[in-house]
C-alpha cells in the first residue's frame, strides 16, 4: 500500500473555477502590458480559440492567460496533493520491532501526524466596465473602458459609441414630457454627450494607431484624420448633413464653455442665420436627434478606415 504517490502520475488538472459573478481572471503574459481582465467561460466563441488581451490586442494561446494568483493556487494544490501521497505511504510503512533478548535492540519509526499543507485561494479582482460582445456575445469586464474583445478580438468602441448615443436619446425622449426648463436642460446634455461620446470613441481609435486626434472640433477632426489616414470620414454625407453636425458641435462648445451664450467666433465658423452674439443659443430636439444619427454614421466611417471592418 506504498502506491499513493505513484498513484498520482506525473500530470495534473487543475480546475480554475468561475467566482460568483461567473468570470475567471486572465492576465496578458505580454510583459509591457501584464492588463487584468475577466471572462465568463461558456459565452462568447464556441470551441477552442486564441485569447486577445483587451488592452494591447496581444493574441495567444489562453493557457498562456493565467493570472500569478492562479498558478499558485494550482501549484499549492499539486504540492498538497503530493505531500499528502508521501504522508499515507510513509505511514503505510510504518513499523515497531520490540527489543528481543539482553541485548537486543528495538526500532520503531512511527510518521507523525501533521496539519495538511495550505492551498492558495485568491479572489479575482474588481474591473471597471462590464461588456457583452455584440459580435460574439462574450461577456467580459476591463478597466477602463475601450478594448479588443478577448474571444472574436473586435474592438468594442464601435459598441461603447453606439450605447452612448442610445442613452442621449433617452434623454431626448424624457425631454418631451417635462417642462421647458428641465426639457432645455436634458437637450443641453444630451448635445454634450453625444460629442463627448465620439471624441471619446475618436481619440481611442486613433490612438490605437499611434494618432492623437481630437474629435470636439468635427471640422478639424476631419481635416487631421485626411492628412494621417490618407481617408475623409465624412465622404458619406451630403453638404447639408455635414453642416447642421458642424453647427450642432459648436452649440456644444458654447454649452460647455461659454454658459450657452453667442459669441463671434459661433458666427464666423457656423452658417446659422437665426444667431445674434450675446444672445442665448437654442438646441432644438431634433437638431440634437439628427445629430446622433449623423455621429454614428461618421462612427462607422471612421472605424472602418482607421481599424478596418474586422479585426
Ligand atoms: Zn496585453
Ligand atoms: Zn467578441
Amino acid at each position: 500500500m506504498t502506491n499513493h504517490l505513484r498513484n498520482l502520475g506525473t500530470q495534473f488538472s487543475i480546475p480554475i473555477n468561475a467566482d460568483e459573478h461567473g468570470y475567471v481572471g486572465r492576465e496578458c503574459p505580454i510583459k509591457e502590458c501584464l492588463g487584468y481582465f475577466k471572462i465568463t467561460p461558456g459565452t462568447g466563441v464556441k470551441g477552442p480559440a486564441p485569447c486577445h488581451c483587451p488592452y494591447c490586442g496581444h493574441i495567444g494561446k489562453s493557457s498562456t492567460f493565467f493570472t500569478p494568483e492562479q498558478i499558485e493556487y494550482a501549484q499549492s494544490v499539486v504540492i498538497r496533493k503530493v505531500t499528502d501521497a508521501i504522508h499515507k505511504d510513509l505511514k503505510s510503512l510504518e513499523f515497531e520491532h520490540k527489543p528481543s533478548g539482553m541485548f537486543g535492540i528495538g526500532l520503531s519509526m512511527k510518521v507523525q501526524d501533521r496539519s495538511p499543507l495550505p492551498i492558495s485561494h485568491y479572489r479575482e479582482r474588481q474591473l471597471e466596465t462590464e461588456v457583452v460582445c455584440d459580435n460574439c456575445t462574450l461577456r467580459y469586464a476591463i478597466y477602463g473602458v475601450f478594448g479588443w474583445c478577448p474571444d472574436c478580438g473586435v474592438h468594442n468602441s464601435l459598441q461603447i459609441l453606439s450605447k452612448n448615443l442610445e442613452l442621449a436619446r433617452k434623454q431626448l425622449a424624457l425631454a418631451t414630457s417635462a417642462d421647458a426648463e428641465l426639457a432645455n436642460h436634458l437637450i443641453g446634455d444630451a448635445l454634450e454627450n453625444v460629442v463627448s461620446a465620439f471624441d471619446g470613441f475618436g481619440r481611442e481609435i486613433c490612438a490605437q494607431k499611434g494618432a492623437d486626434i481630437r474629435f470636439q472640433n468635427i471640422g478639424v477632426a476631419r481635416l487631421k484624420v485626411k492628412e494621417v489616414f490618407a481617408f475623409d470620414f465624412a465622404d458619406t454625407l451630403n453638404a447639408n448633413d455635414w453642416n447642421s453636425a458642424c453647427r450642432v458641435f459648436q452649440k456644444r462648445h458654447l454649452l460647455a464653455h461659454k454658459m450657452g451664450v453667442i459669441d463671434d467666433e459661433y458666427i464666423q465658423r457656423t452658417n446659422d442665420p437665426g444667431a445674434v452674439a450675446g444672445r442665448k443659443i437654442r438646441v432644438g430636439r431634433d437638431e440634437v436627434n439628427d445629430a446622433i444619427g449623423i455621429v454614428e454614421a461618421l462612427g462607422r466611417r471612421l472605424f472602418a478606415g482607421v481599424i478596418g471592418s474586422s479585426s
